[in-house]
């Protein structure tokens, strides 16, 4: 494991900050560092400052370093990219209407879309024109989302969708969405998928805000009735939609997993600590303690991962272990600060103790989000431990005759 910069990225490091320093508006303030997957406002002026930000970057070469030129790339390296979110992460800049476009559907697209398909969506997505949302789960495929039942039949030059997602983060503003659908229900349950983009804004398309217990409404449940998308929008082959779910899942995991973890927040809990004048309380002091630990442990097991990906490795299941490892030390984060507040937590009394509320709410929907916390158990054990699968009865059975 490399702790430090080599000089030509300490030199990359000081090239992205100085750029930040002149052009985002202000630095984080400091309620932990973790920008809660999909918690975001869903205030249109916030998506409007969003899409103002992504193509300032764009402009500047800093949208997408890793990207080829001819996609308004800089062909540089996994680790320059590394580096400028680090320091992006700093500052408080709209950046999570682009997590799942940029980080999960863009290099889905980029490896088994159509040059057509490359050329229409990959620069919008880039210059922030256009916003891309993920239509996988369903009611009843969540965990298990090669169950989905939305199907997509073949109609001449056309597919016809029908069925419901839920949980759909930014669909009430996304542009396009990746969707997978049942297309083939007599072979077994991962062979008979076919993934495809579809116009958010096609005719037949109904989309739910669902309230959330921090206050906002940032996913949705999407309606399908009879839904027109043309074949060109195939995303990969026919019935070949479970290895396209797989490409964007990795993605999702690698996104999520090379997160900036709860870093300052232990600061703001100290600050509380010693405000409260129960600093000195044994008992607080070795929760803070096992926390700090827990936020070293996530961090190193962060870096790990980075060192592997600037020697040219692709992360692999082990961005599990900091998907786990982060959502634990948030929650608890959470806990302690609530503890140390009080009743102060449940109302804004303008004491300045309010901001961390969206966290302690956020931090359950976060132990779901991308994954939950005992899949990612699972794919602990299974694929960085070794250990047997788990029993996998319907594997060989037609997707029609499984018991639903
Ligand atoms: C903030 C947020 C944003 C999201 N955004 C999107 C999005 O944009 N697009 C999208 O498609 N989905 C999105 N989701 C949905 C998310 O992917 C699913 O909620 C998640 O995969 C879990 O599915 P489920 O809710 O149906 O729970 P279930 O799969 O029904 O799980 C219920 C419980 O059973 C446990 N469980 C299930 N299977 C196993 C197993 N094999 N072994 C042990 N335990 C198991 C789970 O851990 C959980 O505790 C989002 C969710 C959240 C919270």
């Amino acid at each position: 494991m490399d702790f430090n910069d080599t000089p030509e990225e300490e030199a990359w490091r000081e090239r992205c900050r100085a750029w930040l320093e002149g052009n985002a508006p202000s630095r984080k303030a400091d309620t932990g560092g973790v920008s809660l997957f999909g918690e975001m406002s869903d205030d249109a002026a916030h998506v409007a400052r969003a899409k103002e930000w992504q193509a300032k970057k764009f402009d500047a070469g800093f949208a997408a370093i890793t990207w080829p030129e001819e996609y308004g790339g800089t062909n540089g390296t996994p680790m320059q990219s590394i580096i400028f979110r680090q320091e992006e992460g700093r500052f408080d800049v709209p950046t999570e209407p682009y997590i799942i476009g940029l980080g999960m559907i863009a290099p889905t697209i980029r490896t088994v879309g159509t040059d057509g398909q490359k050329d229409r969506y990959l620069r919008e997505m880039l210059r922030g024109e256009e916003i891309w949302c993920q239509l996988f789960s369903e009611p009843a495929a969540g965990s298990d989302v090669s169950s989905l039942t939305t199907s997509a039949v073949r109609d001449g030059d056309e597919w016809v969708l029908n069925g419901q997602k839920v949980w759909t983060s930014g669909a009430h503003y996304s542009d396009f969405g990746e969707i997978i659908c049942r297309t083939d229900p007599d072979v077994p349950k991962h062979r008979g998928i076919t993934a495809f983009v579809v116009d958010m804004k096609a005719p037949g398309i109904t989309i739910r805000p669902l309230r959330q217990m921090t206050g906002g409404a940032s996913f949705n449940e999407v309606f399908f009735e009879d839904v027109r998308v043309p074949n060109d929008n195939v995303l990969g082959e026919v019935n070949k939609g479970w290895s396209v779910a797989i490409t964007t899942l990795m993605n999702e995991r690698v996104a999520i997993g090379s997160g900036g973890g709860i870093g300052g927040g232990i600061g703001r809990v100290v600050e509380m600590a010693r405000r409260s004048g129960r600093h000195t309380d044994p008992v607080l002091r070795q929760e803070i303690a096992s926390l700090y630990c827990l936020q070293r442990v996530q961090k190193f097991n962060g870096m790990r991962t980075l060192t592997a990906v600037s020697k040219g490795a692709v992360p692999g299941p082990e961005g599990s272990i900091g998907k786990l490892l982060g959502t634990k030390a948030l929650v608890r984060m959470g806990e302690v600060y609530m503890d140390l507040i009080g009743p102060e937590g449940i109302a804004d009394t303008g004491q300045g103790t309010h901001d961390f509320n969206q966290i302690v709410l956020g931090a359950p929907g976060f132990r779901v989000a991308g994954g939950t916390d005992e899949v990612m158990k699972n794919i602990i054990g299974e694929r960085v431990l070794g250990l047997p699968g788990e029993p996998r009865m319907d594997k060989d059975i037609p997707f029609r005759d499984l018991p639903r």
